[in-house]
């Protein structure tokens, strides 16, 4: 066909918001050479009928950092591109029934002004001087963003669309792709217009995504995690009030969102738009009997008002004004909603070259960022921010339709609820167990999902609170309480056991791996029999992951990563394999027991046929309870231990033994307790690619002067000779009832500078602590000063480089 694009750099699947914001930021980085396909028109699915809302509001750093973005940039584009839309900024109010619900908004709060953005914290009294309309009765204040606002998605669409055009790349509407092919290490995206020939493809497809996805299964991918979510809105028509109202001020009123009611009002034109997130939710096209069909352009679900009445009453109760007006249109679309609400964007799990920018349930406020994201991830290989809450890679082998159904429901149907930190979401339990689930459970366990894997996060006795609303508390008392710090003090004094199912593993093997491996970290490799802590940097020196990485002959190597990291990590390691070498992922065949405490040598030396005199970071095969085992001595809640490793058949004899030996059970919240009074690290928490090695004050596992050249290198170089800006450091904190949460704010002075990255309760030390990153010229011992936590700025101070608990590493050694 005349015209027909047979050849491009990328060819993007889906001209919604996300496709067309792709394309957009792609050209702007220069990738002029791009295709985007479209079945239909631009915004035919999803994007056409979305209310437009744009807030910034988030409690995840990175989600904010995406919105923020998207309101900076929607600001100027239609002046960039030469096409103007409605983009009105109007503020929104976002409510408060609760003081639970002001401490989220404090929060939020925090990490705006961190972020640059004025956030506001408003009393219940000042809500009415900028929402005349409203009735206060139960609120116990609000949170205003002045960034929030409104925009037209098919206009933003098509600016974005003129934009990209405009720098040379191409849309091309009515052309359905059928399919991908690959060839002599390239993509063929088919069409029904013909074939593109590219280098990478994404997969912008909405709420097809999961169709578009399976074309990549043969090629290694895997079934997208989602489910589609009916959801709809509500048009009223011309309240007198408010047309006089915005007549007057000139502008509309902020937009609402009642979010413990669960619905947003917003002024449309002189009436309003009212858009609940109905607890009694509906998934669309999840059963054998309701088939996605073909093509579902530009259509809509029937109206189904019923579901929203409890809404509709209360709105009218908020803002009574909304009673004068009858409904003058429903909206009921499709969302595509993955398991925890967030997106995807980046590498495709498992494809090479393969993308996706998409399941998005917040596209429009999204889009704009997600677009830049997916253009640093395909023509750079990394992002400005760590964009962990969005990679793909973070849902692995657990999410079947069952799964991503009832997942989807529930965060719809709790859209705006809070986060809290010890709530674990109750829908789609048990997707993988250990070996011993049914021992730790029936000693008290209570779980937590950790990539699907069930561990203990505490251990309850009879009669304790196990219930999901007692962990309805920012604080840090709660049943747990005096269980995790029992379970703290047993490893401190006497012995614990923690089973950890679910450790990402895998075996490196064949001539030359300990080269091609000492090639992609930044430290040096352990001898024979030693294990230690391997750190891979990006090309910028920022951290991508750290493993612990056990070496058992000069060429065969065990590396053991966070449970989380499993597809992450097997694709880093993958990823430029050298040939001869071998990987295999053998997360679902073992299974990892941590013994641990001033008592486990004496245990083990009851049970186990081992050399317990072996020092720490030292690795053996060994016979525990009669079964073959490897020990590592080490133990991240930094006390004497050892890590047993064993084929799944055998661990339920040696968790008997261990038991049986008086190991008391303890917990991954205990766990995290420990580990933060030796300073120990968490992955995408203290460690992400938002901090370089330096930053995260891991020089000691940078090695400038081995002959390799990691990657990162020259950049660490550089930084070295520089000198940081800013420094990790471990704080003691004077804190109230709340440990620090990740991304609190630092403040010295009247100013930002720092954050944390993660924070809790010492048991041993008895102290508040918080792990974080603070301006390197503040980063010396004793300064003060100060932490926010949950709006209220608490005392901190910075403590010298070294464990709070057992500086010397003499109880490790022991
Ligand atoms: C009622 C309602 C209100 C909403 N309100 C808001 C809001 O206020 N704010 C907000 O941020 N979000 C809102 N959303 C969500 C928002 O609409 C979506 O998140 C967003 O539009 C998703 O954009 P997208 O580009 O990812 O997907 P889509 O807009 O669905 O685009 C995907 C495109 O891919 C195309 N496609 C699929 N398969 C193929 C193929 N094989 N070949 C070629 N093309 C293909 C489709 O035709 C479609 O155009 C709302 C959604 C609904 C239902």
């Amino acid at each position: 066909m005349a015209g027909f694009p047979s050849t491009a750099r990328v060819v993007i699947v889906g001209g919604g918001v996300a496709g067309v914001s792709a394309l957009y930021h792609l050209a702007k980085a220069g990738w002029r050479d791009c295709v985007l396909v479209e079945r239909n028109e631009l915004t035919a699915g999803s994007t056409w009928h979305a209310a437009g809302n744009v807030p910034t509001f988030s409690t995840s750093w990175s989600i904010m950092n995406m919105q923020r973005y998207s309101t900076e940039l929607y600001a100027r584009l239609g002046t960039e591109v030469d096409y103007p839309m409605n983009y009105h900024v109007t503020g929104s109010l976002r409510l408060a029934h609760s003081r639970e619900r002001m401490q989220e908004f404090e929060r939020a709060r925090g990490m705006g002004l961190h972020q640059g953005m004025a956030l506001e914290l408003l009393e219940p009294e000042a809500i009415r001087d900028r929402y005349p309309f409203i009735e206060t009765h139960n609120l116990a204040g609000a949170l205003y963003d002045p960034a929030d606002g409104d925009i037209d998605p098919a206009q933003l669409t098509q600016a974005l669309a003129k934009g990209a055009r405009d720098m040379g790349a191409t849309v091309l509407r009515f052309t359905p792709a059928t399919g991908v092919s690959r060839k002599n290490g390239e993509w063929i995206v088919h069409t029904e217009k013909g074939d593109i020939r590219c280098e990478y493809v994404v997969n912008a497809a909405g709420y097809y995504a999961q169709r578009v996805g399976e074309w990549f299964r043969p090629f290694g991918g895997r079934t997208v995690p989602m489910a589609a979510m009916s959801h709809q809105y509500l048009l009223f028509e011309a309240v007198e009030a408010v047309r006089a109202w915005s007549a007057e001020h000139g502008r509309k009123l902020p937009l609402l969102r009642d979010v413990d009611t669960s619905y947003y009002l917003r002024q449309e034109k002189h009436g309003f738009n009212l858009g609940p997130y109905e607890r009694d939710c509906r998934a669309h096209w999840v059963t054998p009997d309701d088939p996605l069909p073909e093509d579902f352009s530009f259509q809509l679900y029937p109206d189904d008002l019923d579901r929203l009445a409890p809404y509709i009453e209360d709105a009218l109760t908020r803002v009574p004004v909304l009673g004068e007006a009858g409904v003058s249109k429903v909206i009921n679309g499709p969302i595509p909603y993955a398991p925890d609400g967030n997106p995807l964007i980046g590498p495709m799990p498992g494809v090479p070259n393969a993308f996706e920018a998409c399941v998005f349930t917040f596209g429009i406020a999204q889009g704009g960022g997600a677009g830049k994201v997916l253009a640093e991830w395909v023509t750079e290989g990394c992002t400005e921010w760590d964009m962990w809450s969005c990679d793909p890679r973070r849902y692995t082998d657990y999410t079947d339709h069952d799964y991503c159904v009832e997942k989807a429901r529930e965060v719809y149907g709790h859209e705006y609820a809070m986060h809290f930190p010890r709530h674990r979401w109750p829908a789609a339990p048990d997707r993988k167990l250990s070996p011993v689930h049914e021992r730790v459970r029936a000693a008290g366990g209570v779980m937590g999902a950790y990539n699907g894997w069930e561990r203990a996060d505490w251990f309850a006795e009879p009669g304790d609170d196990t219930t999901p609303e007692s962990t309805m508390t920012w604080g840090r008392a709660g049943p747990w309480e005096p269980r995790i710090r029992a379970e703290c003090e047993a490893v401190r004094d006497g012995v614990g056991v923690l089973d950890l199912p679910g450790f990402s593993r895998f075996e490196l093997s064949g001539g030359g791996a300990a080269a091609w491996l000492s090639g992609r970290i930044a430290g040096a490799l352990p001898r024979i029999g030693r294990m230690t802590l391997g750190y891979f940097p990006d090309a910028r020196g920022r951290i991508l992951t750290e493993m612990s990485i056990l070496r058992h002959a000069e060429d065969s190597f065990t590396l053991i990563t966070a449970a989380a990291a499993q597809w992450h990590d097997r694709e880093l390691l993958q990823a430029g394999l050298a040939d001869g070498l071998a990987l295999e992922d053998r997360t679902r065949e073992r299974d990892a027991l941590v013994v641990t405490g001033p008592r486990s040598r004496a245990l083990l030396a009851g049970i186990a046929e081992a050399d317990l005199a072996l020092p720490w970071l030292s690795i053996q095969e060994a016979t525990v309870a009669g079964c073959p085992a490897l020990l590592a001595r080490v133990s991240f809640a930094g006390e004497l231990g050892w890590e047993i490793h064993a084929d799944n058949a055998h661990v339920p004899a040696i968790y008997e033994a261990v038991l049986a030996g008086g190991a008391r059970p303890f917990g991954m919240w205990a766990l995290n307790a420990l580990r933060l009074e030796k300073g120990y690290r968490t992955w995408k928490g203290d460690l992400s690619s938002d901090y370089s090695l330096l930053e995260a004050g891991l020089g000691r596992f940078v090695r400038l002067d081995k002959p390799e050249d990691f990657p990162g290198k020259a950049a660490l170089a550089a930084e070295k000779r520089r000198g940081v800006t800013k420094r990790f450091v471990t704080l003691v904190v004077d804190a109230g009832e709340a440990d620090a949460p990740y991304m609190s704010t630092l403040w010295n002075d009247g100013r930002v500078v720092g954050e944390t990255t993660s924070g809790g309760w010492g048991y041993r030390v008895g102290r508040s602590i918080a792990l974080g990153m603070l301006r390197s010229d503040l980063a010396e011992p004793g300064r003060a000063v100060e932490v926010e936590i949950y709006g209220e700025r608490r005392p901190a101070v910075v403590q010298p480089d070294r464990p709070l608990w057992d500086p010397g590493n003499e109880r490790l050694r022991a």
